[in-house]
Formats: C-alpha cells, sequence, structure tokens
C-alpha cells in the first residue's frame, strides 16, 4: 500500500522510526521545514543551520536511493503535511512516534499513525513500568537495570571492573596548560552553503551535518578522546573548549547515529583493551543511563511538569545569559562566549554554571529553559525540560533529583581555571569582591532553609547556614549582587 512517511528533523535515520520498513517504489517522505521552527523566537544560528542541513542533506540521500521527497516549508508542520497530502491524493500518513507532547497531539489530532519511536534503547512503555515501582527516581537504580538488561559491561550479573560507578577517579580538575588532541573539523558543500546564506549564517565547521560526518565524529572520539573522557568529565578550563567530551548529543538527537551504534563501538573499544574502565564506564552511563533516564522521565512526568516552579522563582532572565559583557563573573563570561560561538558547553558548565545561577538568583524556570532551548545545538524538549526544570534548577520539588545542585564559588574554583583571573574572589562571601556564586548560594540557602530542613541530604548545608556568623551582612552583599546581576554591572 502507498504511504506518506512524515519524518521529523530528529528522526534522520534510515534504519529505524518508520524509514525502517519503507521502499521508495511506493512511499512518499514528507520533510516540513516550518515557520515555527526557524523563526518568531530567538534561536541560535548555528543550531538552525545544524537542524536544517542535516535534514536537506537527509532528504538529498533519501532521493538518491530512488524515494519521492517531499520536502516543503510551510508556516506549521501541519500546513506542510497538508500541501503534501494534497500532491499525493491523501494517501495515509504515518511517522514514528514524535519526542514531545506538543507534537505528539498536534500530528494526532491530524489523523497520523505512529510506530514505535525506536530512537532510544528504552520503550517508552518499559521505562514506565520502572518509574511506577519507584519511591525515588533514583538514576542509579535505573542505570544499574540497564546494564543489566542489555548486558552492557557485565560480567554474568557483576559489573566488569568490580564497581558500577567510579565516580572518584573521574572527578578530576582542570589540569594544567593542557592541548589535548585536536577536534575535527567538518568541510562544508553545496546545502550547507545555500542554508548559511538563506540564515544569513557565518558557516563554521564545528559540526557535521551528514550521516557521513557523524560517523567520523564518532570515530575521532572514540580513536582519540574515548581513554580520557572519564578523569575529566568533570573539568572545566579555558584552554580546552570540550576537553575528551564525545560532541555526539547533536546527532544522537537528531538520528543521524543511534545510541546502538554509539554503544557498539564504546563496547568494542573498551574489549579492545584500550580503554580504562572508569572512561568506559563513565561514558556508557551517560548514553545508557542519563540519555535513557531524562527521555523515559520526560514521557512519564507528563506535559504539565516543564511548567513546575515550587521554589517559585520569579526573577526575569538575567541580561549576562544573552549577553556576556554583561557580566564581570568570569565563569560565566567565558561559557556565554563559547555558547555564543558553537552553541555548545559540556554538562558542567550546563548544569553548575548556568542552571546553578539561574537557581540560587531565583530566576524564573520557564524563562531560563525556554532560553537553554534556543541556544543549544542538540536542545529539543524530551531532553531540555527534565534537564531544566528537575536537575538544574530544582523547580519540580525534588521529584526528579533529591537535592538541588546548588554550589558556590568553591566547587568551580577546585574543577576549573576561570577563578585566578577573575575579578571575584570565590572564597569570600561578602564584601565587594566576593564571588557572586559564594555570596547566593547562602542566600538561596537562607531563603528556602525551611524547605530544605525537611530534606535529610540538604542536613549539612542548612547546618552550615545556621553556622554563618556574617548572615546579617551577607543578606546586604547578596541583594546588592542581584540588582548589580539585573543591571548586567555583576
Ligand atoms: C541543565 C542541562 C541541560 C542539558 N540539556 C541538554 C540538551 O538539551 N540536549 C542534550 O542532548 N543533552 C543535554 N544535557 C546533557 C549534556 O550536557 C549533553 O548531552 C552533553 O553536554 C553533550 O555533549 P557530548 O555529546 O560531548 O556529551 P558527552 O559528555 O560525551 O556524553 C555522551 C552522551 O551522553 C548523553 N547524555 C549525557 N548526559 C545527559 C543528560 N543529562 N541528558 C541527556 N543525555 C545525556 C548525551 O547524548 C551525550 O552525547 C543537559 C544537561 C544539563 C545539566
Ligand atoms: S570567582 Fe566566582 S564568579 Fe569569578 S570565576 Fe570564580 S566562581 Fe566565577
Amino acid at each position: 500500500m502507498k504511504r506518506i512517511i512524515y519524518l521529523a528533523f530528529d528522526h534522520l535515520h534510515r534504519d529505524f522510526g518508520a524509514l525502517k520498513q519503507a521502499n521508495s517504489k511506493d512511499d512518499v517522505i514528507a520533510l516540513v521545514e516550518s515557520a515555527r521552527m526557524t523563526t518568531g523566537r530567538n534561536w541560535h544560528k548555528e543550531r538552525l543551520f545544524f537542524l536544517i542541513s542535516s535534514a536537506r542533506h537527509f532528504a538529498q540521500s533519501l532521493r538518491e536511493e530512488g524515494f519521492t521527497v517531499e520536502y516543503v516549508k510551510a508556516a506549521t508542520t501541519i500546513d506542510g503535511l497538508n500541501i503534501i497530502s494534497d500532491k499525493h491524493q491523501s494517501l495515509p500518513i504515518i511517522s514514528a512516534e514524535p519526542s514531545s507532547f506538543r507534537q505528539f497531539a498536534a500530528l494526532k489530532e491530524y489523523g497520523v499513525s505512529f510506530v514505535e519511536n525506536d530512537f532510544f534503547l528504552t520503550p517508552r512503555s518499559l521505562f514506565h513500568s520502572w518509574a511506577s515501582e519507584q519511591k525515588s527516581y533514583l538514576m542509579e537504580s535505573f542505570y544499574r537495570k540497564q546494564r543489566t538488561r542489555l548486558n552492557i559491561l557485565m560480567d554474568g550479573k557483576e559489573p566488569i571492573g568490580g564497581a558500577w560507578n567510579f565516580d572518584k577517579e573521574n572527578r578530576l580538575p582542570a589540569p594544567k596548560k593542557y592541548d589535548g588532541p585536536p577536534y575535527l573539523e567538518h568541510q562544508r558543500d553545496e546545502i550547507d552553503r545555500e542554508v548559511g546564506v538563506e540564515l544569513g549564517h557565518t558557516l563554521t565547521t564545528n559540526w557535521a551535518t551528514t550521516r557521513t560526518g557523524a560517523l567520523a565524529q564518532m570515530k575521532n572520539f572514540f580513536d582519540n578522546h574515548f581513554a580520557e573522557f572519564g578523569p575529566l568529565e568533570d573539568a572545566m578550563t579555558t584552554e580546552n573548549w570540550a576537553l575528551h567530551h564525545s560532541l555526539l548529543s547533536p546527532y544522537l538527537n537528531n538520528g543521524l547515529l543511534h545510541a546502538s551504534e554509539v554503544i557498539q563501538a564504546a563496547t568494542d573499544a573498551f574489549h579492545s583493551g584500550k580503554v580504562p574502565i572508569e572512561s568506559a564506564e563513565g561514558f556508557i552511563r551517560q548514553i545508557i543511563g542519563w540519555r535513557e533516564y531524562v527521555n523515559g522521565m520526560y514521557w512519564f512526568l507528563g506535559p504539565d511538569y516543564r511548567n513546575n516552579n515550587q521554589l517559585e522563582a520569579e526573577r526575569p532572565l538575567l541580561p549576562l545569559f544573552t549577553d556576556p559583557n554583561k557580566t564581570q563573573m568570569n565563569c560565566i563570561k567565558e561559557t556565554v562566549s563559547d555558547i555564543n560561538e558553537r552553541a555548545w558547553v559540556h554538562h558542567i558548565p550546563r548544569l553548575m554554571l548556568l542552571s546553578n545561577l539561574a537557581l540560587v538568583t531565583g530566576t524564573n524556570p520557564q524563562e531560563f529553559l525556554e532560553w537553554m532551548r534556543e541556544v543549544f545545538i542538540d536542545a529539543s524538549e524530551w531532553v531540555m525540560v527534565p534537564n531544566v526544570i528537575g536537575m538544574g534548577v530544582h523547580a519540580d520539588g525534588g521529584r526528579m533529583m533529591t537535592k538541588p545542585y546548588a554550589a558556590g564559588g568553591a566547587y568551580i574554583s577546585r574543577m576549573s581555571n576561570y577563578c585566578k583571573p577573575c575579578k571575584y574572589d570565590p572564597k569570600l562571601r561578602t564584601g565587594e569582591n566576593a564571588c557572586p556564586f559564594t555570596t547566593l548560594y547562602w542566600d538561596f540557602l537562607d531563603r528556602h532553609k525551611e524547605t530544605f530542613a525537611k530534606n535529610h541530604r540538604m542536613s549539612q548545608q542548612v547546618f552550615g547556614l545556621n553556622r554563618l556568623k556574617d548572615l546579617p551582612e551577607l543578606k546586604v552583599r547578596a541583594q546588592e549582587v542581584l540588582k548589580g546581576l539585573e543591571l548586567g554591572q555583576i
């Protein structure tokens, strides 16, 4: 039977989703570049470029395979599907289950039928059964189950290496003067140039826009970075923009790579004996643990979860998030500049700098979420919502994480080289040179001490707060810092 196969821009894999069983004789492939996706918000141009150019390259590869491909630009996805459906005698439309509640509802209402979304290793129903049995949704418990279920890095029932995690080995600070192997540069072709011109975007070589490029990126990671991934995975340094991170999230999220391919390559590299267990475990945990857990939680927690604001944080987004010249905090200036350049920083700047700042300043979670969605190359609704609302700013009252990831300047100073040239001193909590993170960390604990007093995992922090002799002075400084941040002067 002839069909239209609707291909969302995050389903770009020939062997998964609705394309898995497609045949070029009968099926029409539909891709829609909707204005909703490209305009109306302050999307990072690098992000738009990556998504659109990848989709156009993928469409081209399907045409080369003999498919009839309809790639249309329209106001919305549904408008685009209308155009394609009119042209093809209203054939039935099928799609892999979309990756957000909003798209799911819109396509369902339009009459699209779905095949299971197999872009993850864990079916949504399987995650739901796991989560339904939990008192608290600990990622660690989910991860151990995944290791056993998928039989990855296992020796019978025991984890290879004798431990489930190697956090102690994997928390090294930033090395001094660290070059590391070079990153892959991705060459541009005619399609890239066409998209660049349409977007008014100066082309960079950071991100691949083809399956071949994504595979080359994966190979580069496993050949040159994997062995050192673990120990430095939390470190931050201005001397090296990605250290040994894989830079694979954009391709995993738009479908150019599938998690099973990345895991296969990781386990092959480990079993070849070239990679220590702490790096292999640390990386595999990210893919079969965190990534799957976050996706599962998005579907489990439901569409209203994104609106949580249980700490009643109402401050508008600070100007420093959009303009690094609006702050003298070196860590934030460097991080926002990096994002402006590449639409990417690794998980620790996302969590311990950007989200931490939003958390301790009481920035409105939804405003912060929207900004994060706009600026990151790999941002999608399913991944940003749990990461920001649950993990980043603790806006869900602890449903996902048992305690907030709030930290003062001491953590940042230990894990990075940001603090030495900074105007502020991470050790000081009061006075003009006090590190804003340090001041606001204590102020945050004080503002929410009644809520956190009930949380036994926070008792040490609350105990520390109660022993502060200079709390009144600190509260005054905190107000100055908040005002200065609002004005873009701190
Ligand atoms: C506040 C916050 C927001 C984030 N937003 C996103 C996002 O929009 N999109 C996104 O893909 N990741 C997000 N992450 C997770 C993580 O920061 C990125 O996946 C990672 O930095 C991407 O770079 P990499 O591919 O080099 O990752 P690596 O460090 O090499 O890790 C390997 C892979 O693990 C997966 N992974 C690791 N942690 C997570 C996680 N918490 N959630 C989902 N996948 C994970 C990614 O697919 C990543 O490619 C966020 C984390 C935080 C704390
Ligand atoms: S002193 Fe504070 S503001 Fe400055 S770089 Fe360090 S953590 Fe950031």
